[in-house]
């Protein structure tokens, strides 16, 4: 028997903050001591240290770094025509989020961990090889795909249930079949990417799907997508490693989406990839954070997913329940169904 052991990290970047901007160092501030948190017998600590370069390489090239270290110097400003910020602590505490997802993906590839979370910020999912936007300076999670397949875990799964579709991460696989990118989120807003009928590019066809999720949808539209189409999709694809773009802005809380996903519904997800990871790749199952933009439901949030992976009973919360009744998805379902083939 392997370790049963939940590798934890927090990368704060305190300086990489922006006051009234919704991602700022205002998100973590619950996150001050590990010990507060609901589970924690099972959780192994991880120190982050800054990625090296090398690994951030595999994803993004010399030119793109070098623009972002030069942006940065000059902060604080923008690096896109919305709203990604950068101060002169940006281009370090962008290396030290990818470093941090790749101390705790380095402790499940050693058997440390069976399974970790890599709470960082800034987040990842929207930037592609050469691009920041939507907050997003690198992409975490891809560069973690590719070292993990450095490791030789060949095939890996990235699920993506941030209330936005992450488009750098589908930009940066979708011609690539030893990554499949799967991502739920609310459609028509931003990055108004991610649609249905796109199943990947190339020799990357069959290894892509995006769940465009109408306004209002909640827990139930979410559990019927993973049992009817996601789990039959991950069977088919049997990954090597499962990584999780773990965005808490599909919460019904959220300040800038409208789904009406509850914390015990993460907890649930949360249930749901443990079971997928167990049965497909010996537990391995990497989460990375995303979005998630109230601090009270971001530190509940992460709590219920911690408590879940150490097969914790979910943590209490007051937060109450959505307050609209749920859309059906079942026309969406149908259409999902046909166009990959289950
Ligand atoms: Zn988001």
């Amino acid at each position: 028997m392997g370790s049963k052991k939940i590798a934890f990290t927090t990368v704060h970047s305190p300086d990489h903050h922006l006051e009234g901007h919704p991602e700022n160092a205002n998100r973590f501030k619950h996150f001050r001591h590990l010990e507060d948190l609901p589970t924690s017998a099972e959780i192994l600590e991880i120190t982050p240290q800054p990625a090296d370069e090398g690994s951030i390489l595999k994803i993004h090239p010399a030119q793109y770094l070098e623009a972002l270290k030069q942006a940065a110097q000059m902060g604080p400003g923008f690096v896109d025509y919305g709203d990604t910020y950068v101060t002169p602590a940006s281009y370090e505490a962008a290396f030290m989020a990818v470093g941090g997802v790749l101390e705790v993906l380095d402790a499940i590839l050693d058997g440390r961990a069976v399974a970790g979370y890599a709470l960082v910020r800034p987040p990842g999912h929207h930037t592609t090889h050469t691009k920041a936007m939507g907050f997003c300076l690198l992409n975490n999670i891809a560069v973690a795909a590719r070292v993990a397949q450095a490791h030789g875990h060949s095939k890996i799964l990235i699920i993506d249930f941030d209330v936005h579709h992450g488009n750098g991460t589908q930009k940066i696989f979708e011609e690539d079949p030893t990554v499949f990118y799967i991502s739920t989120h609310q459609s028509g807003i931003f990055p108004g990417t991610g649609y249905l009928q796109e199943t990947g590019i190339g020799e990357g066809k069959g290894t892509l799907a995006n769940f465009p999720l109408p306004a209002r949808a909640g827990d139930k539209a979410l559990f019927s997508i993973f049992d009817r189409i996601i789990t039959p999709l991950s069977y088919r694809y049997q990954p090597d490693f499962i990584m999780v773009s773990a965005g808490f802005d599909a919460h019904w809380t959220d300040p800038l989406a409208s789904l009406q996903l509850t914390t015990y519904g993460y907890y649930q997800l949360a249930q749901i990839l443990t079971t997928l990871a167990n049965s497909l790749c010996e537990g391995r199952l990497l989460f990375v954070q995303e979005g998630g933009y109230d601090p009270n439901t971001l530190y509940d949030c992460v709590g219920s997913v911690l408590c879940a992976l150490a097969g914790d009973s979910p943590p209490i919360n007051d937060q109450g329940s959505p307050p609209y009744s749920e859309t059906s998805i079942e026309h969406l379902l149908d259409q999902a169904l046909s166009i990959h083939g289950i």
